[in-house]
């Protein structure tokens, strides 16, 4: 049986990037510019200006930063992608915003009210460990215009797969669509880690693990072009950024 949880990698239609779009809506814009002066210069009566919506520059919403919203949290509430508005924004380090500040935020419709993470001061230290030894290929947060619910640790195949933490096994199988070869561990207390595209499982349903345990071995299957550690963090079902936890 195939289930859903959030496919990890799947690539939506469209990877088109902001400059891309921006390009685009120009040339429209220039297309449309040149059909309005085609009519009205066939149409000697039509005297007034090109189609005004071909005049106006891409939509969207300029945003004031609040204490304690972070480019990630109101790229996750606008629903754009943290990259499109540093690249509209021409931020150096997107880490560095301060409140007060001002962003443009492309596509947009309207100003929303961003949440503020007061939740990083209470993040609990050492609760993780790194489940495998290996270089952050894709952080956590929306990618391609969704959400990427993990991070993608670039690992060689075979390469092995520890336990974040100590936990059961709550699930081993390919049975979740794209997650291709997955564990996932239960910590008892609110918590769950999950490991997606490994080639080998070693992990049995219902066991107890150490952390540090190997469980699986890197690989690549489900919906992944190369061999690399999908890791999930899960808190009450609802997956957190990784990096919040751990130094990748
Ligand atoms: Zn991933």
């Amino acid at each position: 049986m195939i289930r859903t949880l959030q496919d990890p990698e799947a690539s939506p239609l469209s990877r088109l990037r902001a400059p891309a779009l921006i390009l685009l809506a120009a040339a429209a814009g220039f297309l449309l510019s040149a059909c309005a002066l085609s009519r009205s210069a066939a149409s000697p009566q039509d005297t007034g200006p090109a189609d005004p919506a071909a005049e106006q520059p891409p939509p969207g919403v300029f945003h004031r930063i609040e204490p304690g919203q972070t480019l990630y949290t109101i790229s996750k509430t606008y629903g754009v992608a943290l990259e499109t508005i540093t690249a509209a924004n021409q931020l150096a380090d997107p880490h560095r915003i301060e409140a007060g500040e001002t962003l443009f935020i492309p596509d947009a419709r309207m100003v929303l009210d961003v949440e503020a993470t007061a939740f990083r001061g209470s993040i609990p230290s050492g609760l993780f460990q790194k489940p495998v030894q290996a270089r952050l290929n894709s952080p956590y947060g929306p990618r391609w215009g969704r959400m990427h619910h993990g991070v993608d640790l670039g690992a060689a195949a075979g390469a092995p797969v520890r336990a974040a933490r100590a936990g059961t096994v709550s699930y081993v199988g390919s049975g979740y669509r794209g997650y291709g070869k997955l564990v996932i561990l239960d910590h008892g207390d609110g918590y769950q880690t999950l490991y997606a595209h490994n080639s080998r499982l070693l992990a049995r349903k219902g066991k107890k693990v150490a952390a540090g345990q190997v469980i699986a071995r890197v690989g690549a299957t489900g919906n992944a072009t190369a061999p690399h550690l999908h890791f999930e963090i899960r808190r009450h079902g609802r997956p957190v950024d990784p990096a919040l936890y751990l130094t990748f």
